[in-house]
C-alpha cells in the first residue's frame, strides 16, 4: 500500500479527521494565548513570537507526519549467528504531556530477541522520536513503542522502560520536582522468563 495512503488510514482510524487549520490560522491562536497570559502581542519583542511557536510547533510535533513503520521495514536476516539480545539504553527524548502540552524529558531502554529480522540500531531510536513528537502520556508512548517493534520484527520478545519527568508535575500542580515516573512493557520471552527479563533491567542499570 502507498505509504502516504496508509498514513491517512492509521490516522484516521487512530487520531480521527481533523482538519488542519491554515498557517496563519494557528498563529492568531498563539497571539490570543499570549493576551490571556496578559501579554501585549504587539510589542517588539513579541512581534515575531506566534511565527516562531508555530515554526517550533512543526518540529516539536513532527511524529503526526512520520511513520514508524516506515523507519522499520528495512530488515536485516544475516547477522552471523547472533541468537542474543539486542538492547539500545539510554535514548533521549523529548515529548509533550498530552493534558498540559508541556515537556517530558526522559530516556527511553528498547529491547527485542530477535527471531530472525533486525533492524538497523538507529531505527529503534527513531521510533522513539516519532512516537515522542506527538501528544503523549507516558503509559501510551510504551505500549506504542513496543508495539511497532513487535508488527514489524516478529521479534521473540521486547522490552520497553521509559524513565521521565513530566515537567506538568515538576511545574505546576504539585510540583514535585525531579521526580521520576517509570513505566515499562514486556512482551515474549522478556514476559515469560524471567532471566531474560533480569538480563535486559540489568543490562539497563536496574537490578
Ligand atoms: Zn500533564
Amino acid at each position: 500500500m502507498d505509504a502516504i495512503v496508509k498514513n491517512i488510514l492509521a490516522n484516521s482510524t487512530e487520531l480521527g479527521e481533523v482538519e488542519k487549520p491554515s498557517r496563519e490560522e494557528a498563529e492568531a491562536a498563539v497571539e490570543t494565548l499570549l493576551r490571556w497570559i496578559g501579554e501585549d502581542p504587539a510589542r517588539e519583542g513579541l512581534l515575531d513570537t506566534p511565527k516562531r511557536v508555530v515554526k517550533a510547533y512543526e518540529e516539536l510535533y513532527a511524529g503526526y507526519e512520520m511513520d514508524p513503520d516506515e523507519e522499520l521495514c528495512r530488515t536485516f536476516e544475516q547477522v552471523s549467528g547472533y541468537s542474543g539480545a539486542v538492547t539500545i539504553r539510554d535514548i533521549p527524548f523529548f515529548s509533550h504531556c498530552e493534558h498540559h502540552m508541556v515537556p517530558i524529558i526522559g530516556k527511553a531502554h528498547v529491547s527485542y530477541l530477535p527471531d530472525g529480522k533486525v533492524v538497523g540500531l538507529s531505527k529503534i531510536a527513531r521510533v522513539v522520536d516519532i512516537f515522542a513528537k506527538r501528544l503523549q502520556t507516558q503509559e501510551s508512548m510504551t505500549a506504542q513503542v513496543s508495539n511497532s517493534i513487535t508488527e514489524a520484527l516478529q521479534p521473540k520478545g521486547v522490552a520497553v522502560v521509559i524513565e521521565a519527568e513530566h515537567m506538568c508535575m515538576s511545574m505546576r500542580g504539585i510540583k514535585k520536582h525531579g521526580s521520576v515516573t517509570v513505566t515499562s512493557s514486556f512482551t515474549g520471552e522478556y514476559e515469560n522468563n524471567t532471566d531474560e527479563q533480569l538480563k535486559f533491567m540489568a543490562s539497563i542499570g536496574k537490578s
